[in-house]
């Protein structure tokens, strides 16, 4: 259903617009605010009807083993390579973002769906366990890894197929069948990518999307035989409750708070290039952004001085196919009012604004790109999640305060270390308490790096994506042994026991559990 408003109500708020008040919701464009279509919220019942379709698909989508579905993966891969500028385009559109930012993206998926094809095989082989005890090693002992049979996953706003069906590609080379609830910010690139699975590839039917907020993610987690779920830290423990009714298995990526540390014999040009690149790209609207940024005292100024001409260079808008901007919109209007919060709150307790703090007048959701200087933790931008274009920088005495205050938080996500030596770096990145830390480098690296695990320590989550972790969490696992040889009729071990028995047992336990020759023989 299409709609030309230019309504200034939320995005993801019941549509009044539509004959089913309350059934139905508005996903806009945040670079100007306009409506691009409304959608139906799907109701449990709905949820229930999908999740059931794919599940009894389910069963021939494992059969077909990992290369019948690597060569549906790979079509996947075909259409997003032919209709890439579509998916960007799209992406843009629902999301705000600059097109550099939105081609990410189909990126990843290019890449993971690549990347799980050929690890997936490996990390989910059988694997042969030799019994401890010498005396079963008369049987084959094997881990064989099973899928659920159907994933569910909720995503968040800020990557529209990254996080969700990026998260969901090792669950369908796995051999599950996924099903995704989106943000109802920005569903719609996803909707596109499952009709062309769909529709376009005529792949089984073993993916499809649920939209709405709230009431159908917890139908999904009650539908659902494992949940990946990524979001803010307050939804992961209202999905964690909801999942503890049916006990199912949850991964939870949820929200962080990034520090950098910048020691004085850092290279100051790459430590500021990277604070400006690290807490802006995507307008600071990712888990992982840099958010605050610990400088030693000696080069303090220096630093300070070279991000703010950085970030004051940078240019914002709407940029099309041009690839001439390097900031976009808020995603969310929700998001602006705590961005606007977290700085004025900087601002009356003394910090100093030095580029941007201000909305952009006009339609649209846009937060000037903003470099907080002297900020401390008295601040809300130095302890809460702000997750936009705001950079806070303090200045340290020493490497031991930076690493203080880096774990100065409820959360551990990821982080950065910038030190003139690697080695020096690395040994204050092992101090800092986070899932993922770069030294003299940003977590994009990381990200990229597939076969790294990514997941967040203290509030900021619970399990991991990539890594053989990331595929293993789609299955369950299941242990089997099988006697080598021809078994006899009774084990020793079974009824009926006997005095005889039972002595020729514990002198056998002794023998092999003791430690040293006379102790074995018990004498
Ligand atoms: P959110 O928690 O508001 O929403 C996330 C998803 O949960 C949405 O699809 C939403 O509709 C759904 N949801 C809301 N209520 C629900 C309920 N009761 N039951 C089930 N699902 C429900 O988060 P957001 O605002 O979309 O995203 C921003 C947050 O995501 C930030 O905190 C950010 O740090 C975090 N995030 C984390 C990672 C990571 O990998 N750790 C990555 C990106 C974003």
């Amino acid at each position: 259903m299409e709609s030309a408003t230019a309504k200034p109500a939320r995005v993801g708020e019941p549509s009044d617009t539509s004959e089913a008040a309350g059934h139905t919701f508005d996903v806009r464009r945040p670079a100007d605010g306009s409506v691009i279509r409304s959608l139906a919220v799907d109701q449990p019942d709905r949820v229930a009807e999908v999740v059931a379709r794919v599940r009894a698909a389910q069963p021939e989508w494992e059969a077909s083993g990992f290369a019948g579905r690597r060569r549906w993966l790979e079509s996947l891969r075909d259409w997003i390579l032919d209709h890439q500028d579509e998916v960007d385009d799209r992406v843009q559109e629902e999301s705000g973002k600059v097109r550099a930012d939105a081609a990410l993206e189909a990126f990843y998926l290019l890449d993971a769906i690549n990347f799980w094809c050929e690890r997936g095989p490996r990390w989910l082989a059988d694997e042969t366990v030799t019994p401890h005890v010498p005396l079963l090693r008369h049987r084959r002992a094997k881990i064989v890894y099973r899928p659920y049979p159907v994933a569910g996953i909720i995503s968040p706003w800020n990557f529209p197929l990254i996080l969700s069906l990026g998260d969901g590609i090792p669950a369908l080379v796995a051999g599950c069948a996924l099903v995704i609830k989106p943000s109802e910010f920005t569903p719609l690139t996803l909707m596109e990518l499952v009709r062309a699975w769909k529709e376009d590839l005529g792949a089984p039917d073993v993916l499809d999307v649920v939209n709405g907020m709230g009431d159908t993610g917890g139908a999904l987690v009650d539908e659902s035989d494992f949940i990946q779920f990524t979001g803010s830290e307050r939804t992961g423990k209202v999905v964690m409750k909801r999942a503890a009714d049916t006990l199912t298995p949850v991964s939870l990526e949820l929200g962080g708070k990034d520090p950098m540390i910048v020691t004085k014999d850092a290279d100051l040009d790459r430590a500021a290039n990277a604070a400006a690149f690290g807490g802006l790209l995507n307008a600071g609207q990712i888990c992982l952004s840099i958010e605050r940024v610990y400088v030693e005292e000696p080069v303090y100024d220096e630093f300070v001085a070279k991000l703010q001409r950085n970030v004051a260079s940078l240019r914002q808008g709407a940029d099309g196919r041009t690839y001439s901007a390097e900031v976009g919109a808020m995603t969310s209007p929700n998001q602006i009012a705590i961005v606007s919060e977290h700085v004025e709150d900087a601002r009356e307790r003394g910090a100093r604004i030095l580029t941007g703090g201000r909305r952009k007048e006009g339609p649209g959701d846009w937060y000037e790109p903003t470099v907080i200087a002297d900020a401390d933790h008295s601040m809300r931008v130095m302890r809460e999640e702000t997750f936009g274009p705001v950079i806070g920088v303090m200045k340290v005495r020493d490497a031991d305060e930076a690493v203080r205050m880096a774990n100065d938080t409820t959360y551990g996500l990821g982080g950065a270390v910038f030190a003139g030596e690697a080695a020096a770096g690395e040994r204050l990145a092992r101090r800092v308490e986070a899932g993922t830390v770069s030294v003299n480098d940003l977590f994009t690296t990381n990200y990229s790096v597939l076969g790294l695990p990514m997941g967040g320590w203290k509030s900021s989550g619970i399990g991991y994506r990539h890594g053989a972790v990331g595929i293993r969490k789609f299955c369950r696992t299941e242990s089997i042994t099988v006697p080598r040889i021809r078994p006899p009729k009774r084990e020793f071990l079974w009824f009926p026991y006997s005095p005889r028995k039972r002595g020729i047992v514990r002198r056998l336990y002794r023998l092999l559990n003791a430690r040293g020759i006379r102790n074995r023989l018990g004498l």
